[in-house]
């Protein structure tokens, strides 16, 4: 009786209704004004620099740098044309003490994995470009300067904001004698969509839907209304890392709930970036373990017991939601699984009730990320004026390339999104956006952002 309450009671908090989504798209869209009018707005909206779209007929050698995500990666990308490439990579692992240290001793890391990758798989003597994936906000200044406006995600290494992490980063190649020259500085939103568009040249958006969120989009260049020096361009279009997950942090319209704010009140970046917080891998697992605490502590789950690992914060990961999400089984055995024997609860104490709370639990909390993040691409649809109007008149399609292990691996993540801007826009929407996974794009668009910087170089 208690638990279905609770159930009840669960649905409802993190339920966004579709008037919710409405006001919610609609504050979207006058925050995007405000970031393409002037500075120092909550949605940042920054030109990335990067004009014009590839061909897929670009060819050349490129080195690729990924920092920002849970590994470091390095890449070596020959691009083909015809939309064709080959790509060599290697991971490293950036350990917690380098992401909250000085930002010299990260540099100097980074520096010594791309002379170790150089070494194993590069050429060591001609000077590469280099397109530094760099997923950070970043007031960028040219493709390949800009100053770090705050960090994310859990890194804060001291002596970094405030400066131009390109230029932190080739003195620490300067230090090595590294032949290697940044080309570009790459928002990871923007490497995926040129990435997608390296093979299908429609593509509009780039999303990225993994540890963090945001995502980016073509804007008209003559849209972009605040000041910034915009040199010499390939074309009229410009593609503006939106910075979306900075929205709302004035608490006007996102619907937080006690679960969400004792998750912001722990973090490391206190009342930043509460749209990213509430849709992106690195903090879903930590609501839903918010959530779980609570009905425990009300002696409505698992009896009343907990376990140390629960009890430890961020210790409860998404992937784990995925996997009961995913759980079909009569008994739910797979999350009898995680929660007995991953999150340690004593073997046999969950009851087939206090599994099923769980469940709904995690299907909640997934599935009103993936109506946020649809209510922030449904703001960009109605701006460009790609949603299908009252008098019925066709915009065209929409093709919007997605990276992240949250949008591939959750299940229903896109079925959800979709679903939202249906009730948002009509039934229209199923056809007129296509949602494409696109994984390399701190790689492969990397790599073709540096091919663009040094073709607009060489202009
Ligand atoms: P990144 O964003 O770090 O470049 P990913 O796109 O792989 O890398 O995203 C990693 C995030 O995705 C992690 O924070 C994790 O919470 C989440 N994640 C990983 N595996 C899964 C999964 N199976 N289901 C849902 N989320 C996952
Ligand atoms: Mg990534």
């Amino acid at each position: 009786m208690e638990q279905c309450q609770a159930l009840e009671q669960i649905q409802t908090e993190f339920q966004v209704n579709t008037d919710h989504m409405h006001a919610i798209v609609k504050q979207f869209v006058q925050e995007m004004n405000k970031g393409l009018d002037h500075h120092g707005a909550t949605v940042a909206m920054i030109p990335s620099f990067v004009s014009g779209r590839p061909t897929g007929q670009e060819k050349g050698q490129y080195l690729a740098l990924d920092l920002g995500g849970t590994n470091l990666r390095v890449c070596q990308v020959a691009l083909l044309g015809d939309g064709q490439y080959t790509l060599h990579q290697q991971k490293y692992v950036v350990s917690d003490q380098l992401k909250l240290g000085d930002m010299r001793h990260l540099c100097d890391f980074i520096a010594d994995c791309v002379d170790d990758f150089i070494s194993e798989h590069g050429d060591q003597h001609t000077t590469l470009d280099l397109g530094f994936t760099f997923s950070f906000p970043i007031l960028q200044t040219s493709i390949n300067s800009g100053e770090l406006k705050q960090w994310t995600k859990g890194f804060a290494c001291a002596n970094a904001v405030g400066k131009d992490p390109a230029v932190l980063l080739q003195d620490a190649f300067h230090r090595k004698n590294l032949q290697v020259n940044i080309a570009a500085i790459v928002n990871d939103t923007v490497g995926t969509l040129m990435a997608h568009a390296y093979r299908h040249p429609e593509t509009t958006m780039g999303v990225i839907l993994g540890t963090g969120s945001n995502t980016c989009y073509y804007e008209d260049i003559s849209q972009i209304k605040k000041d910034f020096n915009h040199g010499k361009t390939l074309s009229d279009e410009m593609v503006v890392n939106m910075e979306w997950g900075a929205f709302d942090c004035e608490r006007r319209i996102l619907p937080l709930t006690m679960y969400d704010n004792k998750m912001n009140r722990e973090s490391v970046n206190v009342n930043e970036q509460l749209f990213e917080k509430m849709i992106s891998g690195m903090y879903l697992g930590e609501i839903a373990r918010n959530c779980m605490l609570y009905w425990i502590d009300r002696l409505v789950l698992f009896g009343g017991r907990s376990s140390p690992e629960l009890n430890t914060q961020w210790r409860f990961e998404t992937a784990y939601m995925s996997t009961i999400q995913a759980d079909h089984s009569k008994d739910l055995a797979a999350t009898k699984h995680v929660l007995e024997d991953i999150m340690d609860l004593p073997a046999g104490s969950t009851t087939l009730a206090d599994r099923q709370l769980v469940q709904v639990i995690c299907q909640s909390v997934g599935r009103r990320s993936a109506r946020l993040a649809a209510c922030g691409l449904a703001g960009i649809l109605s701006h460009k004026n790609l949603v299908v109007g009252d008098n019925g008149q066709d915009d065209g399609s929409c093709l919007i390339a997605i990276d992240g292990s949250l949008f591939e691996f959750y299940p229903d993540f896109e079925k959800n999104m979709t679903e939202a801007l249906v009730e948002l826009f009509g039934e229209k929407m199923r056809s007129r956006v296509r949602f494409e996974l696109s994984r390399d794009g701190s790689g492969l668009g990397a790599s073709v952002i540096a091919m663009m910087a040094s073709k607009l170089a060489s202009q």
